[in-house]
């Protein structure tokens, strides 16, 4: 068990009200005493009850560097379930970086990224998809990541997944005994019956499965491109969106020159937006860059959204995006709907199998339209947030898919009459599948690259 003492800057490095220095660890009180000054000046923290607060200084021998609040949580009552001590100082950056050396000055170590919570789930107080949670608490960036960061946090995956490799782990145990002692254990028909077992689980894995790609989507966007033609109102459309002037839209064809990202809430749903350079041939050396990564960006998008500029007759370009989008996930825009049409729906319609919208970019018309088909296209219409339990985390996700593979091949050899040992075998993948979820039998090295992601004072 680690034992030295970790401290950093728990705020971020930006000037603002106040700043929390942590410490951590077997000696945070002593360290914390020899640079702490109470009014009196005879108080000593560590002879202090557990979560209570002092006023005080914190101090380099004579010199006094800030005025403070010092929170106190004793082991095993604390996030890392060790000593802990938060300064509450004023919070200049170069306030909280002062008594962080002096911190440092007087025993503790800097603290490596994410190590609190590296330490909260080494001394058990949380699960390894509860510390990847607090990460996913901290980055969330809609109501939906957070809400389900959340749940995550207190235990939803850890439980379903403890529960499933409970009924496993039986099984395993189950044939062990019997092969172990045939005379007490009756294995005539058990495989039928581990067969009905191992489907139930295999649907609930399954089914968890099922929330990995909506969960990812809401909880970290639809990667979204905007196609068109120059000048049909991609610019428009996103600063009609982003609800500010973001992109530089003008009269000129090709002015949106290189590709610009930005990220955009409608109701509840991220969309990563691309606006790119248009798709085009062109000989302009920076446009071309721009059309190779447009094209690059439509594969890998999840989203399309095509623009047309309704005003005017389809050219040879919009046949050309029409051609490349035909397979994608796309919604047509029709355009300057304001403006006198001279593409129709009915026409758009017939050359692309795609939900057809008119909108105009410049009044803000259609725009609702447009969000309520995105909300169909990929939540079937539904967003609020049930008491179901997501899966928004990759690393979660390919265990997942491993132990349903496994659980699979144990299906599979019960149809082909293998013998009992054969089932614990895959049984045993399974579960040890399952078990890189919650952190259980995963190595060292797994551990450290999790939580290297983290920030700082985490
Ligand atoms: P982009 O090249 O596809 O990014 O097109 P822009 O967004 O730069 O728009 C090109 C021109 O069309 C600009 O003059 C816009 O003001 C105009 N425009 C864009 N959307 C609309 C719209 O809905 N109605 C009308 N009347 N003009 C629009």
């Amino acid at each position: 068990m680690t034992t030295d003492t970790i401290a950093a800057i728990a705020t971020g490095m930006t000037n603002s009200g106040i700043g929390i220095v942590r410490v951590s660890g077997e000696d945070a009180f002593s360290i914390v005493d020899k640079i702490y000054r109470s009014k009196s000046g005879t108080k000593k923290l560590s002879e202090m009850k557990s979560h209570t607060i002092h006023y005080g200084h914190i101090v380099d021998g004579d010199e006094v560097i800030d005025e403070v609040m010092v929170l106190l949580m004793r082991a095993p009552n604390s996030y890392t379930r060790e000593d802990t001590i938060e300064i509450d100082c004023h919070g200049g950056v170069l306030v909280v970086k002062k008594i962080l050396e002096t911190v440092i000055k007087y025993g503790a170590r800097p603290a490596e990224p994410g190590e609190y919570t590296k330490r909260a789930f080494l001394n058990g107080r949380i699960d390894l998809s509860q510390a990847e949670s607090v990460m996913d608490v901290i980055n969330a960036k809609n109501d939906f990541a957070l809400k389900t960061s959340m749940k995550q946090l207190e235990g939803s995956v850890l439980n379903v997944i403890k529960e499933i490799r409970g009924k496993i782990l039986h099984q395993i145990a189950y044939i062990e005994s019997a092969l172990d002692d045939p005379e007490h254990y009756d294995i005539d028909g058990y495989g039928e019956e581990l067969d009905q077992i191992v489907e139930t689980e295999l649907k609930k894995i399954e089914k968890l499965l099922a929330t990995a790609d909506n969960g990812k989507l809401l909880k970290e966007g639809i990667n979204t491109v905007i196609v068109g033609k120059p000048n049909a109102g991609k610019s428009s459309l996103l600063n009609s969106l982003v609800g500010k002037e973001r992109a530089i839209v003008t009269d000129v064809a090709g002015t949106t020159r290189d590709v610009l990202e930005e990220q955009i809430n409608l109701n509840g749903i991220s969309l990563n937006i691309i606006d790119t350079a248009g798709i085009r041939d062109t000989e302009d050396i920076v446009e071309k860059i721009g059309v190779t990564k447009a094209k690059e960006y439509l594969k890998e998008a999840d989203l399309v959204i095509y623009v047309v500029d309704s005003s005017r007759e389809l050219s040879e370009e919009d046949h050309d995006i029409i051609k490349m989008i035909e397979d994608r996930n796309a919604i047509v825009l029709l355009n300057k709907s304001d403006l006198t049409p001279v593409t129709s729906r009915e026409e758009m319609e017939k050359l692309l199998d795609k939900k057809v919208i008119s909108v105009s970019a410049k009044e803000h018309l259609g725009i609702n339209e447009l969000e309520e088909t995105i909300k169909t296209m990929f939540f079937h219409g539904k967003l609020e947030f049930n008491d179901e339990v997501y899966i928004t985390n990759v690393r979660h996700k390919a265990a997942l898919k491993n132990a349903c593979d496994s659980l699979a091949m144990v299906r599979k050899s019960i149809a082909d009459g293998m013998p009992e040992d054969f089932y614990s075998i895959d049984l045993m993948s399974a579960y040890e599948e399952l078990g890189k979820i919650i952190g259980e039998a995963v190595d060292d090295d797994l551990v450290n690259e999790i939580f290297s992601k983290f920030c700082m004072g985490k």
